[in-house]
This record gives structure tokens, sequence and C-alpha cells, in this order.
């Protein structure tokens, strides 16, 4: 469905990295539903993954977790290297805390789209606002790659957008809970030059996005980014996009649902909300 006044565009994190960094790619995977064949260990890490968030959450919301410890070997570890390594965050929350809530969901409008953020705790006192993200990656990125990353750089844009702190106050740490048995965190403390280049980067992307959405309507295709960059080596729309290295190696491409065709217009694919 085509964007009009009142109908927006949710976008994610996500969609953002994926429209920076190759607007073809963003094109294949959102508005066509294209997806190469699951990688089954992938998918088993990410099950992982999903099963940790919901413990930290149900954790958080006081509910029995002993189950689901005894359960799995792997949550056990990884939730008491937690409590030694991040007392003061599994910790109940204090009398200066006034704000506590995990998997917090917060919304914000940005041009003709709806910018949305799952924060996996919360934290909030009178003087500052702190997001903490649970990652269970093999390898935490370097912290420059991860700065630059829209989850970090949406998810401070949108808290000081949403509330009253200060960027200065309002601070995002990622912990890696799956680095070779350790925990590792990464802290990022908000600053408001900061958040006038996400402001302007944000605005710039937004309105491509609504300039190229245009033309696809027209027929066009989204850009592909420059040929000889490494990421198409890598891509699995490479034969699609008639940048294929090595011949044997490249995954094919899937439709997501049978029987659609690719080059209709299929906005329908990113959450639409009315207003
Ligand atoms: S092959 Fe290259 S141009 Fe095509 S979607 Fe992938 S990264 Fe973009």
């Amino acid at each position: 469905m085509r964007s009009t006044q009142t109908q927006l565009l949710r976008l994610s994190q996500g969609q953002l990295n994926l429209l920076e960094s190759c607007p073809r790619q963003f094109q294949h995977t959102y508005l066509e539903q294209l997806h190469s064949p699951r990688d089954p260990e992938h998918e088993e890490r990410q099950t992982l993954g999903s099963r940790f968030h919901l413990l930290m959450q149900q954790r958080e919301m006081g509910l029995p977790i002993d189950t689901f410890l005894q359960a799995d070997p792997q949550l056990q570890s990884w939730t008491s290297a937690f409590a030694n390594a991040a007392p003061e965050i599994l910790a109940a929350a204090s009398y200066r805390q006034t704000f506590r809530s995990s998997e917090h969901y917060r919304t914000l409008q940005v041009q003709d789209y709806l910018l949305t953020v799952i924060y996996d705790l919360l934290i909030a006192d009178q003087e500052q606002a702190q997001i903490f993200d649970w990652k269970t990656y093999p390898q935490p990125p370097n912290k420059r790659k991860l700065e630059q990353n829209w989850q970090t750089r949406l998810y401070l844009y949108v808290l000081a957008e949403t509330s009253e702190y200060l960027p200065e106050n309002i601070s995002m740490t990622y912990w890696f809970v799956q680095s070779e048995g350790k925990l590792q965190s990464v802290k990022f403390i908000y600053k408001t030059a900061q958040h006038q280049q996400t402001a302007k980067k944000l605005n710039q992307l937004l309105s491509q996005l609504t300039h190229w959405l245009e033309r696809y309507y027209c027929g066009e295709q989204f850009p592909q980014v420059p040929e000889g960059r490494k990421a198409c080596d890598y891509c699995q729309y490479a034969t699609r996009c008639n940048r294929l290295k090595a011949t044997s190696e490249q995954m094919s491409v899937t439709k997501s649902s049978s029987g659609v065709d690719t080059t209709l217009l299929n906005l329908a694919t990113i959450q639409e909300i009315s207003l």
C-alpha cells in the first residue's frame, strides 16, 4: 500500500541499516520479501538469543525463571555470569529509580515514517536514563562500528526526542553475553552534537527513501551500491543484481510467498499504521 498523508510506514533500526548500506538490498528484503534459504546454525543461535531475552524480561517482571534455568545450562551460565558482572542491572529497582521497564517500546514520527525502537531494559531516575541491550553474538563488533550502527543512533535519538532528558544524560550500554564465555559491555554516552548529526542524517535518509519509493511506483528499482564493492561479494542478491563473482557459491533467492510477482509494489510488507 502506498504511503499517503494519513498512513505512516513503520521502520526499525534494521531497516535503516539496510537502507543505508544498500538501497537495492532494502528493496529486495523489505518491499519484495525475498529470502535466502535459512541457515540452521544461525536459526539455532537466534532461538537461544530469543530465549535469553525472554528470560531477562520474565526476571524483570518478577516472574519465576528457575524452571527455565534448570532446563537449560547455557541460559543458567549466562545468567550467573550476568549476575556477577552487572549485579546492578539484575537488582530490584532502587528507591532512586523512577522508571524501570523491560522490552520497552517507543515510537517517533519523522516525516511519513514511524520509527520504532524496543529497549531490552530502560532504567531512569531524576537525572539520567540508561538503555540496555543484550546481545548473544559470539564477538562484539568494534566500538566505532557499533556507534555508527542505526541501533545505537536510533535508540539514543528516539529517547532524547520522546523524553525530557538532555542527550548528555542518556546512555546506551550493550552487553555481549556470548563472547567466549565472558561478558563484555560497550557503553555510549549521548551528546547534543551527535543528536543533531543523527537528526540530519535521518531526515536525509528518509527523504531519499520517499524519493526512491516514488520512483519505485513508476517501475524503477532502488539504487545499487557502486560496482566492485565488497558487499556484493557476500550478498544473497548478487545473481539478481548481476554482481556475481564466484558462480557456484552464491545462494539462490526464493520468494517468501509463492505466486507473488516481485515487480509488484509490495509496500504492505512494511507494517503500516493509520493516524
Ligand atoms: S548484490 Fe550488491 S547491489 Fe545488489 S543488493 Fe547486494 S549489495 Fe546491493
